[in-house]
């Protein structure tokens, strides 16, 4: 078998979506967007949807609209996808990572230790789709002695008047908490389009806001539409709709806007993804579940309880017992099986630039032992019964063959036997 990691989902609707925006002559931001936004609108409930070409473009977005600079510290789990830290850097703002719990989310308790005077925004990530503890967080940006400890610099910070949360999303469209969509935990929730993710612009994403009624949402929606083009008064698409000729430029934007070739894919895609893809991935998940929950190995990754469902983005499998040496040849057998598998994630601190930068693995125990064990298998629509039946019988085969060779006779067993002659002590 030949089994891809995570292909995207194009079937006739994303191609006559594609074909359509093709043949209109309108193919950067247009009516595609604006309709893509209405259906992020209509799927989550929140205030208002910005589409972006990148989830990292809309980090870095919302970090500029807080007015988050050098000197200041944002909050991020040492457990995430690289952007998640750029993002901050490039505003000039400093990272400070802590550690996760088993669930692969940040730990609350870590984020309300490492709370600052200089803190202004704390990013949890939705680790494959799986809702952060919001509830635990918004408690602690409201607690009376963390809400002292703000330094309001700027316009925004002080109408806000505390920490913002922004939801590292980039896995969670589609996850639920308490009944309504995650998204509606937070400030801010920023969700990628990126190629691999649940719903695909190619490249692309969404900012959603969900900001307390302080916040006039409409404003603040078109004024960072203007942000992601410029900072410019018209787009060009009401430009061209005899809106006139003139323009102003308002203020230093970035250029960052989605174009409407690539709101095309995610627009037939996120029509039947409720419905249709969303219940695909689960049933997959819930597959791999039953196909491994005999085995004396097998660690469920979070999926549902009495108050979130994942968005079944990745499956993070975890091996117990097992280490980074054994995982590793566990990944190796599966991919000479034809199984294309994927870690996630290599932890920020284990990377050239962010050791470069000070970080040490050493500092997030939970981290380093949620990515040693962890083996991200193959979840997406089109994958067969036959093949999640295959990725699963190579999955058993290839730990049990791991686990037979660290029970042979080692080097340990051998010095026993030395020690039964008489020549080692
Ligand atoms: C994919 C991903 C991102 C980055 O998304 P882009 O759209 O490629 O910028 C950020 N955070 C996490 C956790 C991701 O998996």
């Amino acid at each position: 078998m030949n089994i891809p990691f995570s292909p995207p989902f194009i079937d006739q609707s994303v191609i006559d979506e594609v074909v359509h925006t093709l043949q209109s002559k309108w193919i950067t931001t247009g009516p595609k967007v604006a309709a893509l936004e209405n259906e992020i609108v209509a799927m989550t409930s929140c205030k208002a949807a910005v589409c972006i070409n990148s989830w990292t473009s809309g980090a870095i977005l919302m970090l500029k609209w807080f007015g988050i600079k050098e000197g200041d510290e944002v909050i991020i789990p040492a457990y995430t996808y690289s952007a998640t830290a750029l993002a901050v850097l490039h505003c000039g703002a400093k990272p400070v990572m802590v550690d996760i719990g088993d669930d692969f989310c940040i730990s609350p308790q870590a984020v309300y230790d490492a709370i600052t005077p200089k803190t202004k925004a704390i990013i949890p990530v939705d680790i494959a789709g799986w809702p952060c503890d919001y509830d635990k967080l918004n408690a602690i940006i409201t607690n009376r002695r963390i809400l002292k400890l703000f330094v309001p610099e700027t316009f925004e910070q002080q109408k806000l008047n505390r920490i913002l949360l922004i939801a590292d999303a980039a896995h969670s469209l589609g996850a639920k908490f308490d009944g309504v969509a995650s998204a509606k935990k937070c400030d801010v929730t920023i969700f990628s389009f990126h190629a691999v993710k649940n719903i695909t612009t190619a490249e692309g994403g969404c900012v959603c806001l969900n900001l307390p009624a302080v916040f006039d949402s409409i404003a603040e929606y078109r004024y960072l539409k203007m942000y992601t083009l410029n900072g410019q008064t018209k787009d060009a698409f009401s430009k061209l709709n005899g809106a006139g000729w003139k323009y102003d430029i308002l203020f230093k934007g970035l250029k960052i806007n989605m174009p409407d070739i690539c709101a095309a894919i995610g627009l037939a895609q996120i029509r039947k993804y409720s419905s249709y893809l969303l219940p695909l991935r689960k049933q997959i998940a819930l597959r791999y579940c039953n196909g491994f929950k005999n085995t004396s190995w097998f660690i469920q990754p979070p999926l549902i309880d009495s108050r979130r469902e994942t968005s079944y983005h990745l499956f993070p499998l975890r091996i117990s017992d097992i280490t980074e040496e054994q995982r590793d040849k566990i990944i190796d057998d599966l991919t000479s099986m034809g199984v294309a598998v994927n870690v996630h994630f290599i932890p920020m601190p284990m990377l050239t630039y962010f050791k470069a930068l000070g970080y040490r693995i050493t500092d997030y125990p939970t981290t380093y032992k949620q990515f040693s064990c962890e083996i991200s298998l193959p979840i997406y629509p089109q994958l067969s019964n036959e093949e999640i039946d295959f990725i699963i019988e190579s999955v058993i085969s290839s730990v049990q063959k791991q686990l037979t060779y660290s029970i042979l006779p080692s080097v340990d067993l051998q010095t026993d036997k030395l020690r039964q002659v008489g020549i080692a002590s």
